[in-house]
């Protein structure tokens, strides 16, 4: 058994904090364990509890027309969250929550090794950069450590908001150029990130 499934039979069988009561199935999270991109979203909502898949109900939908629009499909890059179990009521992840999750995500990224991490989404992006707005830095990638994360506005936001759908179609078709330019990135950043990161 690969090192990913034994982390997800963990996950499923998680009893760390109380949402492990309430749900149907914990969503580990999906996708190819050699994934170039990775995209960390919120929590499980209604669907994704039911089913133990991440992104499967109207904003997993608009994530995959998204991938369309740069000739990605949804089976070519890892999927998952920052918390692995559905809060009641879809409200925010507490930060015991997310605190007990932290260790999973921490490992898929290390197992995953993606080139670009794609935040959706607030909470996913302040688990990167703590700091920073959304409305300021959604669609600027980052350097920071070995990652490069791009956050985006989240797609459930943005289906219910024409103006973070806007944003979201536009920032998205960075994906492509990033990857392409990662080994330029590498020079040009990190002057650009403390110039970003000083602002907040
Ligand atoms: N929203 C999320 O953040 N994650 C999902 O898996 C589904 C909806």
């Amino acid at each position: 058994m690969s090192s990913l499934s034994e982390l997800y039979e963990q996950i499923r069988d998680c009893q760390k904090c109380a949402l492990a009561q309430g749900r149907n199935l914990a969503v580990p999270g999906e996708g190819p364990e050699n994934a170039q991109v990775m995209f960390i979203g919120e929590a499980p909502g209604y669907h994704e509890n039911r089913l133990g898949r991440p992104f499967v109900g109207a904003a997993g939908k608009f994530l995959e027309e998204l991938l369309a629009s740069i000739n990605m499909r949804r089976e070519e890059v890892y999927i998952c969250n920052v918390i692995k179990c559905r809060p009641p009521g879809n409200r925010d992840p507490l930060p015991n929550e997310i605190e007990s999750c932290q260790p999973y995500l921490d490992q898929q990224i290390e197992l995953i090794r993606p080139r670009l991490i794609v935040t959706l989404g607030r909470h996913s992006m302040a688990r990167y950069l703590p700091r920073a707005s959304i409305s300021k830095v959604h669609g600027q990638p980052t350097r920071l450590g070995g990652w490069v994360v791009l956050p985006l506005f989240h797609p459930a936001a943005a289906l219910h908001q024409p103006k973070y759908r806007a944003d979201i179609e536009h920032d998205i078709l960075k994906i492509p150029e990033i990857l392409a330019q990662m080994d330029g990135l590498a020079e040009t950043q990190p002057q650009q990130q403390a110039e970003q990161l000083s602002l907040f």
